[in-house]
């Protein structure tokens, strides 16, 4: 169960947090192990026993489910099988902003009893919610290329070669590095990490660099940082090192990126599906035919606008139902704000896990100043989460020296008072933070909107986009 703040902190400082989780780790992994394996009528069961059990305990502990269903008029008991999910009405992203923190916290865990975790800043809207300690297992355990990707699993022999004698790391990281990324959650649990976590905030050569001193064997980045990586190494002739297998995650992966890293890498890439708020929900097949939903832990739903199930082989509105994490429940949660189609059938590489193929991910660029540097897209939307009241944004670079900022207030009360005006403190502060980062080479203007305006047909915006050409 949870362990206690202080207790994590001694643990930590002792180096005794390595023994102790090794436990509980190694518990996990034959855990995963099992969950993957099941399938049909097993698989179902497992679902709705767990089903019913979360939302009993939403409704017992969580006072965001316990007020928000007593309104809708649904009570846990009407809800035994799967189809019942529909009865229970949708948790929004608006939802978890206003109830952050005390009302989307369960309240058998105090803020030290679990780990906070907020968006990296490629989604448009910040948003955060708890993690509770065995949720965290669950994922990290999930995080092995065996479970991701199909790998044979890392034995005790391999990982003494790969990382004592060739001195190899085993996985590398690039991710966005401060305390509330749920990819840098490992290393708050584990002081000594067997994972080597890289800013992918600084400049592509520096990450050229760490790829090829420290040869990872499992590569995990976003789709953005990658194809960064690829042209910096493509423009200054480097060859990089050959991992056994490259992982992307966040934003999405189109078919120029596979040929840049095929180009650059000569290795696979698999894509992976994963939120800040459930951790990983699916990974890519190695046989590329679509991503297979770890459907043991999240339940996915795929809605039209009148809420209705689509069939296989249409689109529809993810939403969907974590069936672990208790610190902050998440049941039919649409925040993702994601577009899916399920294919019918199993895949081909006999793994009893549903398949799915994501339309429209999250999409930012790269800015790349006057003087040629390169600003990884976070850097941008990272200056923007902790903006109060700021509901969604884009960042547009219109011309190499001119950038835009496009900003929706919250519909709230609250923020009603609120302005974003340039020559008020929220957009002083906000022009002094990319001033730092842009180094002062563009000129930003900052503009209050009802909406940010999609592309036709686009369901999704970017956060980042830049209308500059590059090579
Ligand atoms: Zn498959």
């Amino acid at each position: 169960m949870a362990e206690k703040g202080i207790t994590r902190r001694l643990l930590k400082l002792t180096g005794l947090d390595n023994v102790v989780y090794a436990v509980p780790y190694t518990r996990t992994l034959r855990r995963v192990a099992g969950l993957m394996r099941l399938e049909g009528r097993q698989l179902q069961e497992f679902q709705q026993r767990r089903l019913r059990e979360i939302i009993r305990y939403a409704y017992d502990n969580v006072e965001l489910y316990h007020r928000k269903w007593r309104q809708f008029g649904v009570h846990p008991d009407d809800v035994q099988t799967i189809a019942d999910l529909k009865r229970l009405p949708i948790i929004t992203k608006d939802d978890l902003r206003e109830g952050f923190p005390d009302a989307i916290r369960s309240r058998e865990f105090g803020p030290e009893d679990c780990f906070t975790v907020g968006t990296s800043g490629s989604t448009g809207t910040p948003v955060r919610v708890f993690v509770d300690f065995d949720k965290a297992m669950i994922d990290f355990a999930l995080s092995e290329p065996r479970y991701m990707g199909g790998m044979p699993p890392i034995t005790f022999r391999r990982a003494v070669r790969d990382c004592l004698v060739r001195r190899n790391v085993m996985f590398m990281s690039i991710f966005v590095n401060n305390e509330l990324a749920y990819e840098t959650l490992y290393a708050r649990m584990f002081s000594l990490m067997r994972h080597t976590v890289v800013d992918c905030l600084l400049p592509p050569a520096v990450h050229i660099a760490q790829i090829n001193a420290k040869k990872p064997l499992y590569l995990h980045t976003y789709a953005s940082v990658l194809r960064n990586v690829c042209i910096a190494a493509r423009e200054s002739g480097i060859k990089m090192h050959r991992p056994k297998l490259i992982f992307t995650t966040g934003e999405v992966t189109d078919p120029h990126l596979r040929t840049l890293v095929k180009e650059t890498f000569e290795t696979d890439l698999l894509d992976s599906y994963a939120a800040v708020e459930f951790g990983f929900i699916a990974c890519e097949c190695p046989r590329h035919e679509g991503l297979h939903v770890f459907s043991w832990k999240a339940l996915v739903e795929l809605l039209d606008p009148k809420g209705e199930e689509v069939p296989d082989g249409q689109a529809g509105r993810v939403v969907i139902t974590d069936l672990f994490n208790r610190a902050t429940p998440l049941i039919r949660y649409n925040g993702l704000g994601d577009y899916a189609v399920r294919k019918t059938g199993l895949c081909s590489c006999g793994r009893p896990l549903p398949l799915l193929t994501r339309l429209e991910g999250r999409m930012a660029d790269s800015v790349v100043l006057p003087s040629g540097r390169m600003v990884h897209p976070y850097s941008l939307t990272l200056a923007l989460e902790d903006i109060p009241h700021l509901n969604k944004f884009q960042i547009r670079q219109e011309r190499p020296d001119y950038i835009r900022v496009l900003l929706v207030k919250d519909r709230t009360r609250e923020a009603e008072g609120v302005s974003f005006a340039p020559g008020g403190n929220i957009g002083r502060s906000i022009l002094t933070r990319f001033g730092e980062i842009l180094n002062d080479q563009v000129n930003v203007e900052l503009e209050t909107a009802e909406d940010i305006p999609r592309k036709p047909g686009h369901r999704k915006y970017a956060t980042v986009v830049s209308l500059v050409q590059r090579d």
